[in-house]
């Protein structure tokens, strides 16, 4: 006799949505837990208002919702503020704009919990996805395939059975730490000497009291001063949320409201004038300092019947704004894999039917290891581009090389449209970008690369680069020295 098989996703935030909307279109029987309380209730609502706003999405984690629900991305594209590139705020006052991509294509600023919501309301529409919450997942018993939960709302535990665990329960992930006892999984933790308060800047008002932005909602703007910097994304009630990231060292200091305005005024004038003093003491008092945390593991699997995706197998530093773009890429991997092995929704007691899924475990954890390493180093080095590198001359004049050497290859590079749409099929993304693309652009808006491809292609544009310049100057060099010996200058 054939049974549907069972699935548990544990955490409903976006990637754990994202996942039993995919295994739900396989045709398995899923059940999501989620240890909070449902965020669509206004009791949640109010709750979830003290955590971080908004996030940038672009065009690998749009991509990946595509490829599992095309009716999903194309609702949550109404509710987004693209933004076309950097503001740079300068000390003195500059602003200075620097768009992301030749082509026009931009990053787009969203509401987290809309977003958060919107995939909910799909996964607890579909008939085949049931969920729960106030139900937080406290240990997992690999080998007789049952977890134990704890229901918050009714102070009792109970287990539930599964085939398939996919642990999607963020970076202290319970769901990780219980497979570890099972399995040789390598794990690093760190947290870096950087940590972020969340700021919020006011909409202006006119007299006849209509709203607007305070600054440009198009750019991600950016304040860099060094070893600390400020950035502003926009929301939809024309307010920005602001993340201030600065050494723990750098905020021990500040240990006042007085100290911390004073501060404040001196590397962001612009900002403290829009946000206005007494907002920010209030920010200040009440908004708590968050840690930055890199979590690395390998493998991600267990066997048949375990796997975890998103933050819960791999935390990055957010500046490069990949984190959740590269979760819901995960997702879309698996998929792609579950496909290419043909593992049945059905279990038929045949062994070959569960080595499919094995093998498709197994391959996820192989083939996407290198692209996980790839993106929370690239995470790590933007940090230190965003913070100091856009300012200086060698930063704008390698960024005019790439366009213009962007622009020159143009011919051999591919639309956006034809890469996202090879990437609903069962395709893997192993593109190499044809023509020159900087690295930005790749990371952002070619989920047909792959981040490793992407790291790899940057390094050797890198040492083409450096040959360029080297070159130049030797040839600078020459022809001063030959001026020199002809007595010409
Ligand atoms: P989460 O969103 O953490 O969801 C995990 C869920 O699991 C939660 O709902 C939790 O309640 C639940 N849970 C936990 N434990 C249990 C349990 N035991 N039982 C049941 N449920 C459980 N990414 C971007 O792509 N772009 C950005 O611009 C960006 N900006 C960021 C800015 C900051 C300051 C930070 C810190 C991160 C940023 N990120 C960004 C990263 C992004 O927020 C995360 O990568 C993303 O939220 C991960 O999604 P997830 O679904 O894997 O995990």
């Amino acid at each position: 006799m054939s049974h549907r098989r069972k699935a548990v996703v544990v955490g409903a935030g976006p990637v754990g949505c994202l996942a039993a909307i995919m295994l739900s279109n396989h045709g398995w029987k899923v059940e999501l837990y989620e240890g909070r309380p449902d965020i669509r209730l206004p009791s949640s609502k109010a709750a979830s208002q003290q955590r971080s706003i908004n996030l940038a999405i672009s065009h690998r984690g749009i991509a990946a919702i595509q490829s599992v629900d095309p009716n999903a991305a194309q609702r949550f594209m109404q509710s987004v503020i693209p933004m076309r590139g950097r503001m740079i705020h300068h000390v003195d006052g500059r602003l200075d704009s620097q768009i992301y991509d030749r082509d026009g294509q931009c990053i787009n600023s969203i509401d987290r919990t809309l977003l958060n919501e919107d995939l909910l309301q799909e996964a607890s529409s579909s008939p085949n996805i049931r969920v729960f919450f106030e139900h937080k997942v406290q240990g997992v018993d690999f080998d007789k395939r049952v977890m134990n939960i704890r229901d918050v709302s009714q102070s009792c535990e109970l287990d539930v059975s599964f085939d398939l665990i996919i642990g999607a329960d963020g970076s202290y992930s319970t769901v990780r730490r219980q497979m570890m006892r099972v399995l040789r999984m390598d794990y690093q933790q760190e947290y870096i000497r950087h940590e972020y308060i969340e700021l919020r800047m006011p909409a202006d008002r006119d007299k006849e009291g209509r709203l607007s932005f305070a600054l440009d909602a198009n750019h991600l703007h950016i304040w860099p001063r060094k070893s600390f910097m400020l950035i502003a994304l926009p929301n939809q009630d024309y307010t920005f949320t602001c993340t201030l990231f600065a050494p723990s060292s750098e905020l021990d200091r500040l240990d006042s409201p007085d100290k911390f305005v004073n501060w404040f005024g001196t590397y962001f004038q612009d900002a403290l004038l829009a946000i206005g003093e007494q907002n920010l003491i209030k920010d200040f008092t009440h908004n708590p300092r968050s840690p930055l945390i890199c979590t690395r593991s390998n493998p991600y699997h267990y066997k048949d019947r375990g796997i975890v995706l998103g933050d819960a197998a791999h935390s990055m530093v957010p500046f490069y704004g990949q984190g959740l773009n590269c979760g819901l890429e995960d997702v879309r991997i698996l998929n792609v894999l579950l496909k290419q092995e043909q593992v049945s929704p059905t279990k038929t007691g045949n062994e070959a039917d569960d080595l499919r899924l094995s093998r498709a475990l197994s391959r996820y954890s192989q083939e996407r290891h290198k692209d996980l390493i790839a993106i929370a180093d690239l995470a790590m080095a933007n940090y230190v581009e965003m913070r100091h590198l856009v300012t200086t001359p060698l930063y704008i004049i390698r960024k005019a090389f790439d366009n213009v050497l962007y622009s020159l290859t143009r011919g051999c590079t591919t639309s956006l449209a034809e890469h996202c749409g090879t990437l609903s099929g069962v395709e893997y993304a192993e593109g190499e970008p044809r023509g020159w693309v900087p690295l930005y652009t790749m990371v952002t808006f070619r989920p047909d690369v792959s981040y490793d491809t992407v790291r790899r292609t940057a390094e050797w544009q890198k040492r083409i680069v450096e040959a360029v310049g080297v070159t130049t100057l030797m040839c600078v060099a020459g022809v001063i020295w030959g001026l020199r010996r002809s007595k010409m200058i």
